[in-house]
């Protein structure tokens, strides 16, 4: 299993360009050289204020396309939506909004007019859905189907989705595949996202005006390489990566380990990191792919490169330059060792492929970190007119 591993992951970061982020000109060429330029109408985004979310919006307006994000802050402040106005040098459209709040989202949809929603907004933190499943049912799956139900009153049958890794439950093989059989998922985070799917497709089978895209994100990180916008930190993380962050940080004594004795290159679990942008990249992908009509179609989106929790923490310590104190304790009851995403069909089919090594994603990570240690500030009451005036 090892050397599949070593093998595999020495032909994708081979094939990786590691060069990455492209100046806004050369893309905007790319995508006019197709001749496959942005939809004339608005991209809605929900969740757009967000970590994966602002990013995404940053690549649609720097690719050409109108964007109208919704968001209503639970888990996001305006000012990366600033940012990324700034980034992007494009304006956006806001509404701070509750995608459960049917009174606030038909006027936008009456104002604007939408050919595809881009929906991230979910409440996402896997050991809080275990203490607040109702909250999670309710936000994820009952904010879902508000914003499905309104869609299709407006005639907007195009959507993707944010789905996860997580939806594959305990995966039939490795590289785990859209094919290989879905759940059995344990905690209420991920049974949200499989029921939303699962209700998609249905909806995709009842009516064929509808086209999905369900993107299955492996372990996103990272941030955009300009350290202007990231993830936003809130308590204590669930994720490896921002945990280690915040380890560096001094705001967590260490890494906590949870078991050395899988079977994988040093005993620690294996899992795929996928940079922010890449995942951004896939959406605009999977956006060009809508216009072809195709149903509903499940993709993963990852780098097919496993690595360790110690790779990560080194990787990570080679770009913050510091040592980073953790601690090997028991597995944790239901953890897998290794879990790599199969992302030929995203590859193949949506002419996808990441771009971004490890290395770069811990440096962008670390270079996030070092200028905003905070995440972000609180925007300035200015700032914020001026965000609320562009949306009006
Ligand atoms: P995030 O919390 O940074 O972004 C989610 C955004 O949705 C936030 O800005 C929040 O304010 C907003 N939101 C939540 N509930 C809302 C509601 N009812 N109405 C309007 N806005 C609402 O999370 P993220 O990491 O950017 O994740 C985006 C999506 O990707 C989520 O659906 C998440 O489940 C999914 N996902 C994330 C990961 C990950 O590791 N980050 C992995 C797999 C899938």
């Amino acid at each position: 299993l090892q050397n599949r591993q070593q093998n595999r992951r020495q032909t994708i970061e081979n094939s990786i360009n590691i060069s990455t982020f492209e100046p806004t000109e050369t893309r905007m060429e790319t995508l006019d050289n197709k001749k496959s330029g942005p939809h004339e109408g608005y991209v809605l985004v929900t969740g757009g204020a967000g970590y994966i979310g602002s990013h995404t919006v940053l690549e649609l307006l720097i690719c050409g396309y109108n964007v109208v994000v919704v968001d209503n802050l639970s888990n996001a402040c305006e000012e990366s939506l600033i940012r990324v106005q700034k980034l992007a040098r494009r304006p956006l459209k806001f509404h701070h909004a509750n995608i459960l709040d049917e009174k606030t989202l038909i006027p936008i949809f009456e104002k604007y007019n939408i050919w595809a929603v881009l929906h991230f907004a979910a409440l996402k933190a896997v050991g809080e859905s275990t203490k607040i499943p109702l909250d999670y049912y309710w936000n994820n799956v009952t904010g879902s189907l508000n914003l499905f139900r309104i869609m299709e009153r407006f005639g907007v049958y195009n959507i993707v989705f944010s789905s996860s890794a997580t939806v594959y439950g305990h995966p039939d093989t490795i590289p785990v595949n859209e094919k290989c059989s879905l759940g059995p998922v344990t905690n209420p985070y991920g049974k949200t996202k499989l029921f939303i799917e699962e209700a998609i497709r249905d909806m995709c089978a009842a009516n064929n005006k509808w086209n999905a895209i369900l993107l299955r994100y492996f372990n996103p990180t990272g941030a955009h390489p300009s350290g202007i916008i990231g993830e936003n930190p809130r308590g204590i993380p669930n994720n490896l990566m921002p945990y280690v962050s915040q380890v560096v940080q001094g705001r967590l004594p260490f890494v906590n380990i949870f078991g050395g004795d899988y079977d994988t290159v040093d005993g620690t679990g294996v899992r795929d990191y996928i940079h922010v942008c890449d995942l951004a990249t896939g959406h605009v992908a999977a956006l060009q792919k809508l216009k072809t009509k195709p149903g509903c179609v499940a993709y993963n989106l990852g780098t097919g490169v496993g690595y360790s929790v110690l790779e990560i923490i080194q990787a990570m310590s080679r770009a913050c330059g510091k040592e980073i104190p953790y601690k090997i304790t028991k597995r944790r009851p239901g953890d897998i060792g290794v879990v790599t995403a199969d992302a030929s069909l995203a590859n193949v089919e949506l002419g996808w492929y990441p771009k971004f090594n490890l290395d770069q994603m811990c440096q962008d990570l670390w270079r996030w970190i070092e200028s905003n240690p905070l995440g972000y500030p609180e925007p300035s009451n200015e700032a914020k007119q001026i965000l609320q005036k562009l949306s009006t």
